[in-house]
C-alpha cells in the first residue's frame, strides 16, 4: 500500500490536487486501538488485556441481546427510514415525544449532521477545549472554523470567554458544543450556565453521552427552546459501542431536517434491535451503571492515596488523572507492557495526565497494584 501512495504522489500527485486541499491538511482523529492489537503489543493473551482506554462497559451488553440477534429473522429487509419503532421506544426512555427524536449510527454520527445542517463554509464553532476530538474533527470536514474557548483550572467552561467569542465573530458562529459530563475531564456543567448560553440564540449542544452515570440531564427543558439539543449513546451504559447507536432530543423542526437529510438507512437493524431489547432489561443495565458508580468511588479514592497522582471527582465512567510527580507517559507505558491501557495526554491544557475508564473490581485492584509496582 505504502509503495503505491508514493509512486503516484512522487508523479506528481494529480489526484491529490484535486481533493479539497482543508481535508489534505487535517489532522486524523486519534481513535481507539482495537483489542487485538493491544494484546500483541503487549504480549497478553486477548483475554487478559485489561482495556481501560475507551470508557466502554466492563460488563457487555445486555445478554438479552445476543439472543435476540441470534433469532432476528428480518436482516434481508431494509430498515426504516423514519426510525418508526426506534423512535418510539426512545421517546418512552426519555419520557418525550417521538417527534423530538432522531437516531444515529453512534451520537458520533450526530454530531456530524448536526453540522451539516448548520454549517456553510468558514462558519464558527465554539469547542471548550479540554474537550471531546470528535467536534473540532466533524467541524473541519464540513469545511466550518473551530473557535476554542479554554475551561479553567477545575475544567468549568468560560461563560464570559463564550459571549465574547459568539459576539465578535457574530452571524458566522452558529453552534456551541458543551459535554456535560465531560470528556475526559468528568464534570457536568450546571443547567443555569447552559441556559445563559442558550439566551444567545445559538444552537447549543448538550452531549449527554454519560447521562446514566451522572444522572444530571437538561432533556426536559428541549421543547421550550428552539436551540437546545441534548445527545445521548448508547455506547456507554448500555455497552453497545461496537453496535453503534446513540439518538439525540431535538426541537421538533430540527428533527424534521435530520431526518431529512440522513442516511436513509442510517440504523442497521442489528443496532435497533440491540436498542429494544436493551431498554426491554432496563433493570440489569441501571445494576451494571449501579456497579461502574460505586467502583468509580473506590478507584477515585484509591488514586487519592498515591501520592504521585491527582485524579478528579467525576461524574462519568471514568477519571482523569494528573501526573504530579513523575511523567505519565512512562507510567501509560509502562502499564501497556503489563497489559493495562489507559488513555495518556499532553496537551497545553491537559498536560502531563492519564484518563482511566471504571473497570471491574478485578480491574481496579490489578491497575493499583501496577502503579505501587511502577512508582
Ligand atoms: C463516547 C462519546 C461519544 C460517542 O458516542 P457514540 O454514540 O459511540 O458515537 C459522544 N460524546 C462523548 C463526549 C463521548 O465521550
Amino acid at each position: 500500500m505504502m509503495g503505491d501512495i508514493e509512486r503516484w504522489r512522487g508523479q506528481g500527485g494529480e489526484i491529490e490536487k484535486m481533493m479539497r486541499g482543508d481535508l489534505l491538511g487535517l489532522k486524523a482523529y486519534q481513535p481507539i486501538i482495537p483489542p487485538e492489537v493491544l494484546s500483541e503489543r503487549a504480549g497478553v493473551p486477548i483475554e487478559g488485556v485489561i482495556k481501560l482506554d475507551g470508557n466502554e462497559n466492563p460488563y457487555g451488553c445486555s445478554p438479552k441481546v445476543g439472543r435476540a440477534l441470534a433469532g432476528y429473522p428480518f436482516y434481508h429487509i431494509y430498515p426504516d427510514p423514519e426510525q418508526r419503532e426506534l423512535r418510539k421506544a426512545l421517546a418512552g426512555y426519555v419520557g418525550m415525544e417521538a417527534a423530538h427524536i432522531v437516531a444515529g449510527a453512534g451520537s458520533d454520527e450526530l454530531i456530524d449532521l448536526i453540522l451539516r445542517l448548520f454549517l456553510e463554509p468558514g462558519d464558527g464553532v465554539i469547542n471548550c477545549v479540554p474537550t471531546f476530538g470528535m467536534y473540532p474533527f466533524c467541524t473541519e470536514i464540513c469545511g466550518g472554523k473551530v473557535i476554542d474557548v479554554p475551561r479553567d483550572k477545575s475544567y468549568t467552561i468560560d461563560i464570559a470567554g463564550i459571549k465574547e467569542a459568539v459576539g465578535e465573530k457574530n452571524e458566522k458562529t452558529k453552534i456551541i458544543f458543551i459535554a456535560s459530563p465531560n470528556n475526559p475531564t468528568g464534570n457536568i456543567t450546571p443547567q443555569r450556565d447552559i441556559l445563559e448560553l442558550v439566551k444567545l440564540g445559538k444552537v447549543v449542544v448538550i452531549d449527554e453521552a454519560y447521562y446514566e452515570f451522572s444522572g444530571t440531564t437538561v432533556a426536559p427543558l428541549v421543547p421550550r427552546y428552539e436551540n437546545l439539543i441534548v445527545l445521548r449513546s448508547f455506547s456507554k451504559w448500555a455497552g453497545l459501542a461496537g453496535l453503534r447507536i446513540g439518538y439525540g432530543i431535538f426541537p421538533a423542526l430540527i428533527a424534521e431536517q435530520l431526518l431529512k437529510i440522513k442516511q436513509p438507512y442510517n440504523i442497521n437493524l442489528a443496532a435497533q434491535v440491540a436498542l429494544q431489547e436493551s431498554l426491554a432489561d432496563i433493570e440489569y443495565l441501571q445494576d451494571t451503571v449501579q456497579k461502574i458508580i460505586s467502583e468509580r468511588e473506590r478507584l477515585f479514592q484509591k488514586l487519592g492515596e498515591l501520592k504521585f497522582l491527582k485524579p478528579f471527582p467525576s461524574q462519568a465512567n471514568f477519571i482523569l488523572c494528573a501526573v504530579v510527580k513523575g511523567n505519565a507517559r512512562v507510567i501509560h507505558e509502562g502499564l501497556q507492557k503489563k497489559g493495562i491501557f489507559l488513555r495518556y495526554f499532553d496537551t497545553p491544557l491537559l498536560r502531563n495526565s492519564l484518563r482511566i475508564s471504571v473497570g471491574r473490581p478485578e480491574h481496579t485492584d490489578a491497575l493499583i497494584e501496577a502503579l505501587k509496582e511502577m512508582c
